[in-house]
């Protein structure tokens, strides 16, 4: 008996895989021949990457769109493949399959809160409207005879099952948590292919510091301006103010987790890189050493009660001890001297808090990969690879990495779609 030739498989049935489907089948519908869509996916469910997503709320886009949140080796083309199908796209088409938004400040979640609900939508949209979900299907290769007479593609599973294809959409994820399918094995396979790999590592992830007192510290939570510096403390490659969380091992938080892709890649180049944290940006040093003087005036009983509103305790406790001085001091029996050179000192911890970068806490820990598959690979109009014709790529295989706030979400709502409704 004939093999037979699928029109169009999907391996992976995550957020670029399942829209990928929608739009595959939705384009289907419209032309003369009939043809099959297939997703294969390696979990037994789909989608589960996206149920875990926004803290279960599923941040799914944002109104704020600039090139600068798609970091990437070539940003530009990135952004302009975000805006062929853009934020307002995707909340239209949600919007016309039953996922309302809800927005806060700018970030847009399902109406319900629920990620689960976008992935089941998306799942029964597809499935509607003829797709096929075929899970526990885990591909291992990938082989490509363009003068075969049965698809140009024979994609192989772990069981050894074949499918013949004439396109193959690939949206395969990247390495990052993996407990949820994404091992990063398609790296390899489209690396054997011959297409450009930037290294994959990991983005939007915690940091690991060396600081003495983590354990004293661990669970306080700052509002500050973070800034990455490389080598010298004067060479900052980027800053951005929000709230920083301390663990035992290290430092999370939005702005952490947006700039520790910058910090992975200097440690790779074996660059020392650490973060300083400034706990008063909107107040000069000299003015902030004024008033915590003006605070302690004529005032009696422990320091670190006086002080006490100006910071978390427990990070007052170490900065104190790291300023000479002791939280439980009395303020009348300290030397006056060494009292105003130990505020001085806790006014410069306080605006310029500095911590060495060790490493980070792995793909395992991280939301998104940076680097995959180089974007010079693909059409942009079409995600259809340049060298594969017939193989289209979307999602974060690619190389292109969000910043936190619905844009590695966004990635994958576009770039699907796009490849999609062009197989
Ligand atoms: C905890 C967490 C929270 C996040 N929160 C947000 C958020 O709120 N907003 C946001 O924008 N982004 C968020 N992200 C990032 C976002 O989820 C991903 O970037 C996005 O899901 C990538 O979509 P994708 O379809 O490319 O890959 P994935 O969603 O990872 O899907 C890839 C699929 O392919 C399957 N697969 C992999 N290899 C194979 C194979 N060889 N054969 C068959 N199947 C295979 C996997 O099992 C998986 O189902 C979060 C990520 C995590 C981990």
């Amino acid at each position: 008996m004939a093999d037979f030739i699928h029109d169009n498989v999907i391996i992976g049935a995550g957020a670029a895989g399942l829209m990928a489907a929608y739009s595959a089948c939705k384009s289907c519908i419209s032309s003369v021949k009939k043809h099959d869509v297939i997703i294969l996916e390696g979990k037994d469910t789909v989608g589960k990457k996206i149920t875990a997503t926004g803290n279960g709320k599923c941040n799914f886009t944002n109104s704020y769109q600039a090139e600068a949140c798609y970091r990437s080796n070539d940003p530009q083309k990135a952004f302009g493949i975000v805006n062929k199908f853009d934020y307002h796209a995707v909340l239209e088409l949600f919007s016309s399959i039953g996922i309302i938004a809800r927005e806060r400040n700018g970030y847009y979640y399902p109406y319900g809160e629920q990620a689960k609900a976008v992935r089941d939508v998306l799942k029964s949209k597809a499935e509607s409207l003829g797709a096929v979900l075929v899970t526990e299907k885990r591909v291992t290769d990938i082989k490509y005879d363009k003068g075969s007479n049965k698809g140009q593609y024979t994609v192989i599973c772990s069981d050894n099952t074949k499918y013949f294809v004439h396109n193959l959409i690939i949206c395969a994820g990247g390495s990052a948590a993996p407990v949820f399918g994404t091992d990063g094995t398609m790296y390899g396979i489209l690396k054997d292919m011959g297409l450009k790999v930037i290294t994959p590592r990991p983005a939007l992830c915690g940091l690991k510091i060396d600081h003495k007192s983590l354990r004293v510290i661990d669970g306080v939570r700052l509002k500050c301006n973070c800034s990455l510096f490389t080598g010298d403390k004067k060479n900052i490659i980027y800053s951005e103010s929000g709230e920083i969380i301390f663990s035992k091992n290290g430092i999370s938080g939005i702005p952490v987790m947006n700039l520790s892709r910058f910090a992975i890649n200097e440690i790779s180049y074996g660059s020392k890189c650490g973060l300083i944290l400034d706990m008063f940006p909107e107040t000069g040093e000299n003015e902030l050493t004024d008033y915590l003087n003006s605070i302690i005036t004529d005032c009696k009983g422990k320091l670190g009660t006086a002080l006490s509103a100006i910071i978390n305790d427990k990070m007052l406790k170490v900065m104190l001890r790291e300023s000479g001085l002791d939280f439980d001091n009395d303020i009348g029996s300290l030397n006056p001297q060494n009292l105003k050179n130990g505020l001085k000192k806790l006014s410069a911890l306080l605006k310029g808090y500095t911590v060495s970068i060790t490493g980070d806490n792995g793909f395992e820990n991280a939301q998104t990969t940076q680097g995959g598959v180089d974007l010079k690979e693909i059409n942009e109009n079409t995600m259809e690879c340049k060298k594969y014709p017939g193989m289209y790529l979307a999602g974060e295989i690619l190389d292109v990495d969000g910043m936190c706030g619905g844009y590695n979400l966004q990635w994958a709502w576009s770039t699907g779609y796009i490849a999609g409704s062009n197989v």
